[in-house]
């Protein structure tokens, strides 16, 4: 009887426990595995639970590098550590905020001199992520992955060294290796200070004490969430804009993002770059900077400078060079194979998966995606390839921007501004009539080419909630007719969506209007 790779798995994953354990003891060094992943982010654990899962030898490999200021943490990566989990919760503490306003209007007693406490705030959300750290070991244990707190890097194609934080090296051999070691903040060192005195999104979940007057460089997602919840918490929050706020977004949608943190006090310095950082004799930090528009140099004294510059990889310590790996030299990330097998490397038994892998979006369930469906063709008879389109994000911002799908510049440069449809609305969430909140932000479009949906775009309260949804309709080849044909759920903003029927090309007034 011939008996492929997957029914193997299966057949193995039906015998008891004890038996199956004898896959420990059958290879003929401890050594030896079937999959050795580097890097214990959101990519790389999703990788080793689903190889392991299918009965696999796996071991993972994490390790911290501490930030320029010294902040380290735990296991499960740059999402749950410094990503979005802490700044999720960030959010979500700055809209409560918010709500508590709006109570009074409500009929809470509420008093006017209502104040966050940021050392509950941070020392509740470093509780809930070092939980999430135990989990992830607890799971790896459960599930039959080896976690080894190291190093990895490449001695062969088919042989990693690990080196724990006190020196001590291992050799582990291998059949297959996935690289998921994420990327880094990016601060520029040019800029005199900036490596000495600035924090990057790394060390701002972290600190213990309040940030004080912040100043926030760069304004695409991380400056703008980050500044935000800050602003949103009370704090003295300034973005310093190079270009233009989210510059790889749809810019109509980003205008209206920054104009309403802007109107909610956030102060934006517009075209502005940081020229150098000192600290003063009182411990506060001076900077100098250059506005672009007329070259002229100023200077301001902040308690808190955070660089939200970017992203970069940092592969030199991994060896790649070595074993022949193909990264792009510009990005310095790992170059996958596009046409056939998207997350193998130019080395056969070499993948990579998540934000190292050059040209993908960085997003957590991408990475997650990636490394499940990878795991499942290297070892499941799977020959199902993750689909990188249509990938939806959304930007956690007072008012969030959720989208799926082309920007409005896209759709026109690649199909012309006269075949494309945008049908639009500024709609006002009902819960903001009785507090009178401003809802002039508020705003829908979906970019069409004829009865096809390309981007569908929305600012507003939990847009990431409604974009989710939305995004599985795409993804399932929802039409134009589909969507303006479904039943709203009433009252609530998605409805919104369904009933939009104002194009742009109309000229009329896209404010809805009644109930
Ligand atoms: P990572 O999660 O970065 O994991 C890589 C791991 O490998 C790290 O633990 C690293 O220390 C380790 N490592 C590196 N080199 C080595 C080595 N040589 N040996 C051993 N270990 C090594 N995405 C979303 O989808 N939604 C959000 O709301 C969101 N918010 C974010 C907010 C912030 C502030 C940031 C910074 C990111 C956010 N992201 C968000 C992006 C998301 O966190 C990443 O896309 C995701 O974590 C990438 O996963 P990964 O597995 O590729 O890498
Ligand atoms: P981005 O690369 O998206 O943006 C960098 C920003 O810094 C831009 O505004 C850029 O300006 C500016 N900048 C770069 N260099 C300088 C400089 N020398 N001086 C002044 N300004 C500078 O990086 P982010 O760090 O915001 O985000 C990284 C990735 O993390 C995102 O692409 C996203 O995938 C992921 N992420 C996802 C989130 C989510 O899902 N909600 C949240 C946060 C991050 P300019 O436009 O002029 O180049």
């Amino acid at each position: 009887m011939i008996v492929n790779k997957h029914c193997r798995a299966l057949l193995f994953k039906r015998l008891p426990k004890h038996c199956r354990q004898l896959k420990y003891f059958s290879s003929s060094s401890s050594d030896e595995y079937d999959l050795v992943v580097i890097g214990g982010g959101s990519g790389g654990l999703a990788c080793a639970k689903a190889a392991s899962q299918l009965d696999k030898k796996v071991a993972v490999l994490d390790f911290v590098t501490p930030s320029t200021q010294g902040t380290t943490w735990g296991l499960g990566g740059t999402c749950v550590n410094v990503g979005c989990i802490p700044k999720k919760l960030m959010h979500h503490a700055a809209l409560l905020g918010q709500a508590v306003k709006d109570a009074r209007a409500y009929g809470w007693n509420v008093s006017d001199q209502v104040q966050n406490d940021w050392a509950t705030l941070s020392t509740a959300v470093q509780s809930h992520v070092k939980s999430l750290n135990w989990g992830h070991r607890v799971q790896l244990h459960n599930k039959g992955v080896e976690y080894i707190n190291g190093l990895g890097s490449f001695v062969d194609a088919k042989t990693v060294k690990v080196t724990d934080q006190n020196g001590k090296e291992r050799h582990l051999r291998t059949k297959h290796a996935v690289i998921a070691v994420g990327v880094k903040p990016y601060i520029p060192s040019e800029i005199p200070g900036a490596l000495e005195y600035a924090i990057s999104s790394d060390d701002l979940f972290w600190l213990k004490k309040s940030p004080g007057k912040t100043l926030m460089v760069g304004a695409s997602y991380i400056a703008l969430e980050c500044g935000g919840f800050l602003n949103g918490l009370g704090i003295d929050t300034t973005i310093m804009v190079r270009s233009r706020p989210l510059r790889q977004f749809d810019q109509q949608m980003a205008g209206l993002v920054a104009d309403y943190m802007e109107s909610e006090g956030t102060r934006f310095l517009k075209t502005c770059v940081p020229v150098s950082i000192d600290k003063n004799r009182e411990g506060q930090l001076v900077v100098k900077y250059e506005d672009l528009s007329n070259r002229q140099i100023q200077e301001e004294i902040f308690d808190t400078v955070m660089f939200a510059t970017g992203r970069h990889a940092v592969i030199k310590n991994i060896n790649l060079e070595g074993i022949g790996v193909k990264i792009d030299e510009g990005a310095q990330k790992i170059i996958g194979d596009h046409d056939n097998d998207h997350e193998r490397t130019n080395v056969p038994n070499i993948y990579a998966i998540g934000d190292i892998l050059h040209r993908r979006p960085e997003l957590t369930p991408v990475a997650i995606m990636a490394g499940q469906m990878l795991a499942e063709r290297l070892f499941g008879g799977s020959q199902l390839q993750m689909n990188y389109d249509l990938v939806p994000t959304t930007v956690f911002t007072p008012l969030e921007y959720g989208v799926v799908g082309m920007s409005e510049e896209e759709a026109t440069s690649k199909y012309g501004k006269d075949s494309i449809e945008v049908y639009h609305a500024f709609y006002t969430p009902l819960e903001f009539v009785v507090p009178q909140r401003k809802a002039s932000h508020c705003y829908i479009k979906a970019v069409c080419f004829e009865d096809r949906v390309l981007g569908l775009h929305l600012i507003g309260p939990n847009a990431g909630e409604v974009i989710q949804g939305f995004s599985v309709a795409l993804r399932c080849g929802a039409t134009w007719s589909g969507i303006s044909r479904s039943v709203g759920i009433h009252p609530t903003s998605a409805e919104e969506v369904v009933k939009l029927h104002i194009t742009k090309r109309s000229g009329l007034d896209p404010t809805v209007t009644g109930c």
